[in-house]
């Protein structure tokens, strides 16, 4: 199994294909672990609010990084999902796939993913406890649903 990571849950897919039937309508590859489904359930209701053209073409990690590919969308909203799309990459990277907890990249085998303490494998060369000492937020529970919105919010204003 690749990386030992558990896939997104079927339920979870059917959640989504549910909750946003517009932006989920060609029912696109989601390949990624359980430990971002608030992630992407946040920024697929972020997505919806933005624009009513919108399209998820594919979700999946690479380099420990969430892609998520959009298309379809108003030229005037792109900047707007350019950012939106770049901060689900970048929280993701603090966010272990596994289970949702406060993680780092880490160097797993084959490959680089964001893991807790846990599910660590051996540390990246750059790798630190803590990103910044003086964070307005807790990273702990980071990939909680009410803590991404937190986050978000804090970074919006
Ligand atoms: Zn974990």
């Amino acid at each position: 199994m690749k990386n030992q990571t558990s896939p997104i849950l079927d339920y979870q897919k059917q959640d989504l294909f549910i909750n946003f039937p517009n932006l989920y309508s060609s029912s696109p590859n989601i390949d990624c672990g359980v430990g971002l489904f608030d992630l992407i359930d946040i920024f697929s209701t972020l997505l919806e609010v933005r624009s009513k053209e919108a399209r998820i073409n594919e979700i999946k990690v690479e380099s420990g990084m969430l892609l998520i590919t959009v298309e379809g969308f108003k030229q005037k909203d792109n900047d707007y999902i350019f950012g939106l799309t770049n901060l689900a990459a970048t929280l993701s990277q603090l966010i272990c796939e596994s289970c949702g907890n406060k993680g780092l990249i880490l160097n797993c085998p084959g490959t680089l993913n964001p893991r807790c303490d846990l599910h660590g494998g051996f540390p990246f060369d750059n790798s630190r406890r803590e990103i910044a000492p003086n964070l307005p937020f807790s990273l702990d529970h980071i990939g909680r649903k009410r803590l991404i919105v937190s986050v978000i919010h804090r970074s919006s204003h």
